[in-house]
């Protein structure tokens, strides 16, 4: 594909060019004929084995073993940040520029790379291969972003004023400086971007890494991992670890080795970390990014067809399963009916199916967890709601071995249901009817979580909602998602309350600082 002629994001994925789909079908015909393969983790720049392992399966057909991973111990833990404090004094006394330059050329290699790593995550997570080649191209771009953040601060090191001393001369200077060694733990359901973003600043401001990916998808990591050891950097500054969080990730969590933490994934666990993490000698920097229960708001002035458009795509994109999805409608009564109608319209037309086909907008969810959360879900709305479309698991061929779900939608349910406040994490949205936008307001920020929203009305309303609206990434009028698609530098991504930590989003202005402390440098000379 030429990157001149089509820069694919989320937002401009829906008409690619005939070039990606040829590519991705090479690509994933080469993926095929290597499945199954025993893939080890990397410590200290070697291939690393271990007795036990844990077979990584496609959602999709779930007889099909993607391959087989390590089942890392506490050892391992250790082993990874010992082999990361030992990197960590050269890596952080590397010139910046040159720590720039490695992971250019790691983002390089990613985009040489792009279309097999999006068939290992269309194979792994279940997604469609236009989200799976976003997900490979937006950590291409979140590396080169980092790169350029601190390019554009010169590393961080500036020059203060200097005290107005008699006799003396004063120089002041101020140094951002990386902590030590960096612990990520990424989800599920985006694999490439959510370990290697975070990754790529912690590396690039100096800090040396170990990541542990989730269970469910360990194999698109390791390809980061690779990219990372092929572009040059050396042993131990990157180290790839893998096994259950609730024993390698929780050793990893405990160790008095580690200087400070990205954790994206659930509420649930992201507050358990944040308060285990909290328990070290000395406070350490903690970035949580969290799960969503976003909404969206449609005014009665709002064109029915950008909001339809927009709110389908965020609400079923990737099967729901993205921390933005679109999980509550709330909908002005003067165009309730109509948008409605619209939506149940365009949720049955949506074609359901294996990820990899061209053809397919949902593939299945991504585990057997989440299939048994959107039964129990569709259980539990259809005697409280009213099912509009979906609520049925698909049981036949060629769905019966993979975890294919309908995509769902509900009304009535009343706002007292505790599924308006938890995030499901599956195809499924709840809709309101509301009166007014002020209610639609408070219904809006009645929730724990604070990541995304959406929006649409006029341009005055979308001032008043911007004001109002208690999210860290907010959309007005948006066919190409109601609340989902961000893009590193465009909109950078990160959430309030329970949705995130740091109040500062991802791919950002102001995110590599958090991955640096400061150190103010006075010296003073006798005049
Ligand atoms: P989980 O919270 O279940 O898991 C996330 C990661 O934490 C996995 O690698 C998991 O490992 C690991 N983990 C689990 N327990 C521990 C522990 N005790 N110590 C250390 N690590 C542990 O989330 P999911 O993978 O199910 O991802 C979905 C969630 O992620 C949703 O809530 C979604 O909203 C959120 N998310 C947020 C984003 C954001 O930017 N705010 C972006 C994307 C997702 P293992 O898999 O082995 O259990």
């Amino acid at each position: 594909m030429s990157t001149q002629a089509f820069k694919l994001t989320y937002a401009t994925m829906f008409n690619p060019p005939e070039e990606m789909h040829t590519q991705f079908e090479a690509a994933l015909a080469r993926v095929k004929a290597s499945l199954g393969r025993d893939i080890g983790m990397i410590i200290d720049g070697k291939d690393h084995f271990t007795s036990e392992k844990f077979e990584d399966t496609n959602p999709a057909d779930t007889a099909v073993v993607l391959g087989v991973f390590q089942k890392g111990t506490a050892q391992d833990a250790d082993d990874a940040l010992a082999a990361a404090r030992r990197a960590f004094p050269a890596w952080s006394h590397t010139p910046w520029q040159e720590r720039v330059r490695l992971l250019r050329q790691a983002a390089d290699l990613i985009d040489t790379r792009l279309y097999d790593i999006a068939a290992v995550i269309a194979l792994e997570v279940g997604k469609n291969r236009v989200e799976a080649l976003g997900d490979a191209a937006e950590t291409a771009d979140l590396f080169r972003y980092a790169c350029d953040r601190l390019e554009a601060n010169n590393g961080y090191i500036y020059e203060m004023g200097q005290d107005p001393l008699s006799g003396f001369k004063a120089t002041n200077i101020s140094v951002l400086r990386p902590y030590g060694v960096w612990v990520v733990v990424s989800p599920f359901n985006f694999p490439c971007a959510l370990s290697g973003g975070p990754a790529a600043a912690a590396l690039v401001t100096g800090n040396t890494v170990v990541i542990k990916p989730a269970s469910d998808t360990p194999w698109t990591s390791r390809l980061i991992a690779e990219a990372l050891r092929d572009a040059g950097l050396p042993d131990g500054v990157y180290n790839y670890v893998t096994g259950p969080g609730s024993s390698l990730g929780q050793a990893l969590i405990d160790s008095p080795e580690v200087d400070g933490i990205t954790f994206t994934g659930s509420f649930e666990v992201g507050m358990e970390i944040y308060r285990d993490f909290g328990r070290g000698r000395w406070p350490r920097p903690t970035i949580l990014e969290m799960g969503g229960k976003n909404p969206v708001i449609v005014s009665r002035h709002a064109d029915l067809d950008t909001a339809a458009t927009g709110i389908l795509r965020s609400a079923f994109g990737l099967q729901g399963q993205k921390c933005s999805a679109c999980s509550r409608i709330i909908i002005e009564e003067p165009v309730y009916d109509r948008l409605v109608e619209r939506l149940v319209e365009m949720t049955q037309a949506l074609v359901i199916g294996d990820p990899t086909d061209r053809r397919v907008y949902l593939g299945p969810v991504a585990n057997r967890s989440s299939y048994q959360d959107y039964q129990n879900f569709a259980e539990d709305l259809s005697q409280n709601g009213r099912i509009l479309t979906g609520g049925k698991i698909l049981v036949d061929a060629p769905y019966a071995r993979g975890y294919f779900c309908s995509p769902t939608l509900v009304a009535d349910l009343p706002l007292s249901h505790p599924l308006w406040q938890r995030e499901m994490f599956v195809p499924i949205s709840t809709i309101a009817r509301v009166g007014n936008l002020d209610q639609a307001m408070a219904i809006a920020n009645n929730v724990a979580y604070g990541l995304t929203a959406g929006f649409y009305g006029s341009s005055e309303e979308a001032e008043w909602f911007y004001d109002k609206i208690e999210t860290g990434v907010s959309y007005a009028n948006r066919p190409q998602g109601a609340t989902t698609g961000a893009w590193p530098g465009y909109q950078p991504f990160g959430g309030w309350k329970g949705s995130g930590s740091t109040g500062k989003n991802a791919g950002g202005l102001y995110y590599l600082p958090l991955y640096m402390h400061e150190q103010i440098r006075t010296m003073v000379v006798k005049q």
